[in-house]
């Protein structure tokens, strides 16, 4: 039927066009041209790319149906051995067989009717059950990959994307139904909040999912050259000096993002989802010394169960993994926790016609030791604006537009309250708790379940404000698809697979965690301070004035905090030596005194 047999040769030209394009790009903008036409180019080759990747979805549906057909038609013993599965799933085969072939909307409608009806009636269990399972999973896929484009992702959807893609089945279980248009999930109640998609993130994103930096403008993201569009204000810097380094951001609401990654996935043809499914328990080996599978409940409360090597834990809070390991009896990891009860509010605006043209977006850094208070505004999708306001310790953040405003009013810099004061609100102020910063050490076990590996907010939660968590979740997905990609040929590719990703994000996590430690700079907040905090302290502050004095001082600083780059970075002898130099200055001495005296100075200023 001259079916591909692999997509080697449409991947490298679709690589090839990818870099041609990026390459220029690049050219544009270094040069200073517009890169317009450049977008217009990725967006009609991102057409062609489109209509490849639904060419290979229906080969891969069309190829893995007649693999089961065959499988299943030329053995005997599956017939004999399953008299009840065999008749359901030979009618099964042959409906997704007239769903590759006949895609009128008529005929899909019905085909999915069938397809639904027949999994719910196929035994999922018997003596090849494995082999049932792994088909009805094929038959799911092909449902949502003929009907609809829709909804969110998480963590869980990038590893499902990257690890099942390599033609290993992938089943992707979503507590929440998965809307069909970019909206809040009921599970993320973060992502009715700003947002920000760091550069590194997006490069992982990159890796991924090439090619998704246009999938990204062709939803509305805003692209951000740092640090020419972003006004950061901080204490004694307000603003820090705009500068151009050469490498954009992309500013979209997290719904948008989410839908962009999930279109992405439901490409793949061998990776199944499973909405409104909760997993209630990660099930262990026969020997106890690792995961099978999990338990789960769907929509109806029924309970199910599914069979897996490998289970990856993006829950987002780790609880099945940490009920997991008392359940068999093993070490949990150390959780070090930095209490800073911080309390966020987000409205979103309109972005006014009369709009600032010096900046697309602000972040308003507070004044320690004395005001927690921060604020944000980054540009989304349909011409509007995020704003979100965060405090720590306790106080409460703003839950109506009266309070908001005064709050906004309250920064040391007018930019966010006269951005926003004539702006039209769309919708309501939405708020969100955080009590702590969390960092579990799962490094430090000595063993780990085999076939277990949690991911994400499930090893580190950030402090939300600081834009990481997703942007780091996207390393890990591409740390951990690397990881498998580079296992596949030993014996056993799980064996050592958690341990070895554990060892790998920790450079990932120390400059997330460092600027998570620096909450620590206010006396209320709660959680040990390294005993060389003082000078840790110092060394930031140092670090920052020379930043602005020096502009490659300032790119390595903004690279490292955009996670292009380790914390190490900020180590390097010769700029160490630099900052050792500004921390002899004197008012640098004392946090209190530090701040103090800039805003002294800042108010001489205006
Ligand atoms: C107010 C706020 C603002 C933030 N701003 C930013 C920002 O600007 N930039 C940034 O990068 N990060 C930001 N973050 C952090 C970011 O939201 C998280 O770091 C990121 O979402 C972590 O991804 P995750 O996949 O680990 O968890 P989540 O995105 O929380 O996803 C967890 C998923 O697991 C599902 N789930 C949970 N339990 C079960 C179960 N038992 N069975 C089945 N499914 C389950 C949930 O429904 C959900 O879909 C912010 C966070 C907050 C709270």
């Amino acid at each position: 039927m001259g079916l591909l047999q692999n997509y080697d040769p449409l991947n490298a030209s679709m690589a090839q066009i990818d870099s041609a394009v990026a390459q220029l790009r690049s050219k544009a903008s270094n040069e200073g041209l517009d890169v317009a036409p450049v977008d217009r180019l990725a967006a009609a080759t991102g057409r062609e790319e489109e209509l490849t990747e639904r060419f290979k979805t229906d080969n891969a549906l069309l190829r893995n149906s007649l693999s089961y057909v065959g499988l299943l038609s030329t053995n005997p013993d599956f017939v004999e051995r399953n008299p009840l599965l065999a008749p359901s799933v030979g009618a099964l085969a042959a409906a997704i067989l007239q769903l590759t072939l006949d895609s009128s909307p008529q005929s899909s409608q019905a085909v999915q009717n069938r397809l639904v009806e027949l999994v719910e009636q196929t035994p999922a269990e018997g003596p090849d059950e494995r082999t049932a399972q792994a088909f009805i999973a094929h038959a799911r896929s092909a449902i949502p990959a003929r009907t609809s484009a829709s909804g969110p992702t998480s963590t869980a959807d990038l590893v499902a994307r990257r690890i099942g893609f390599r033609g290993v089945s992938a089943c992707n279980a979503q507590r929440d139904s998965l809307p069909g248009a970019p909206a809040p999930r009921l599970g993320t109640p973060q992502a009715r909040h700003t947002h920000g998609l760091l550069a590194g993130g997006c490069r992982a994103l990159e890796h991924l999912f090439p090619g998704i930096e246009l999938d990204l403008v062709e939803a509305g993201a805003v692209r951000m050259r740092l640090r020419r569009d972003m006004r950061f204000e901080v204490p004694g810097f307000d603003p820090l000096p705009q500068r151009d380094f050469g490498f954009d951001q992309f500013a979209l609401s997290r719904p948008a993002l989410e839908r962009v990654c999930r279109r992405r996935v439901e490409r793949e043809p061998n990776i199944e989802f499973r909405p409104r499914s909760r997993v209630t328990e990660l099930i262990a080996s026969p020997d106890s010394r690792g995961v099978a599978g999990v338990r789960f409940e769907d929509t109806r409360g029924a309970p199910g169960n599914l069979a897996a090597d490998l289970v990856v834990d993006a829950s987002g809070r780790a609880s099945p993994t940490l009920r997991f390991l008392d359940a068999i009896g093993s070490a949990k990891p150390t959780a070090t926790e930095i209490g800073i009860d911080q309390a966020y509010a987000t409205a979103v605006f309109e972005t006014p016609g009369d709009a600032p043209t010096d900046w697309l977006g602000v972040v308003h850094a507070p004044t320690p030791p004395g005001s927690s208070r921060l604020g944000i505004i980054l540009p989304m999708e349909g011409r509007r604006w995020s704003v979100s306001l965060c405090v720590n310790h306790g106080e409460a953040s703003p839950s109506d537009i009266d309070g908001f405003m005064a709050f906004a009013k309250s920064f040391r810099m007018p930019t966010i309250y006269n951005a926003i004061r004539s702006a039209k609100r769309v919708g309501d102020i939405a708020r969100f708790g955080m009590p702590c910063s969390v960092l579990r050490a799962f490094d430090k076990l000595d063993c780990f379940p085999r076939g277990l590996v949690p991911i994400g907010d499930s090893v580190c939660r950030f402090p939300p404000v600081q834009g990481q968590g997703m942007s780091v979740a996207a390393q890990e997905a591409h740390v951990l698809a690397s990881l498998f990609e580079s296992r596949r040929e030993r014996g056993d590719p799980l064996y050592g697979l958690a341990e070895a990703f554990f060892r790998e994000i920790q450079p990932l996590l120390e400059a997330p965690w460092t600027v998570a430690i620096n909450d620590l700079l206010y006396p209320q907040t709660r959680g040990e301070r390294p005993p060389d905090f003082e000078t840790r302290l110092q060394y930031g502050r140092a670090l920052i004035r020379l930043a602005a004095e020096d502009p490659e001082t300032d790119r390595i600083l903004f690279e490292v905090r955009s996670l292009l780059r380790p914390q190490s970075a900020l180590r390097e002898p010769r700029l160490a030596s630099r900052v050792k130099a500004m921390m002899a200055t004197a008012d640098l001495v004392s946090p209190t005194r530090y701040y103090r005296v800039r805003a002294v100075d800042q108010e001489k200023q205006h």
